[in-house]
């Protein structure tokens, strides 16, 4: 049995920061693993993350688009995140939260303030002041966030547990008809 430990209720943002690490980690371009949810009333309208567009190669199977040094094949998380809003008919952006792991690019800040985001929550800013610049001129809250250490430890410890079985009820074995 393991140690008993004290149950972490992660506030929204450490909850939507914890699921953008998962969706980055779908990325198929190693140049940068990043990920974005979209947040409306607390609950996520859409996800995406750094690939190339569905359907086409990408970077994982037939290497890097370069252009002046960057790849250019994928789409940003934020951006995709964005665009699935207009694939799948529910929320728009508009008013919406972004959380992202890095501070977006230049050419995602004009397409969040284009989208209406209002509030940006990022892990970590990237070198790139003039989107940072843009994004505050828009008037968007852009909050950095901090993981708490006793919420990175439940983390750890969430992912590191077999999805452990109630006490007293066993577990039902569903009678399949095939
Ligand atoms: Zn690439
Ligand atoms: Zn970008």
């Amino acid at each position: 049995m393991s140690e008993e430990r004290i149950h972490y209720r992660p506030s929204w943002d450490d909850y939507f920061m914890a699921v953008v690490k998962i969706v980055a980690a779908r990325g198929n371009c190693d140049r940068l693993y990043s990920g974005a949810v979209l947040v409306k009333n607390n609950r996520i309208i859409a996800t995406g993350y750094n690939g190339a567009p569905a359907g086409l190669p990408t970077c994982d199977k037939v290497g890097h688009l370069l252009e002046d040094g960057h790849c250019v094949r994928t789409v940003h998380g934020e951006h995709n995140a964005l665009l699935q809003t207009a694939r799948i008919s529910g929320p728009t952006a508009d008013g919406a939260t972004l959380y992202t792991k890095y501070s977006p690019c230049i050419h995602c800040a004009k397409y969040i303030v284009a989208a209406g985001v209002h509030r940006i929550v990022m892990g970590k800013v990237y070198r790139n002041p003039q989107a940072m610049d843009m994004l505050k001129e828009a008037g968007i809250t852009v909050t950095v966030y901090k993981e708490d250490q006793e919420w990175q430890k439940e983390l750890l410890a969430i992912f590191a547990e077999e999805i452990p079985e109630r006490e007293n009820e066993g577990v039902i074995t569903l009678e399949t008809s095939l």
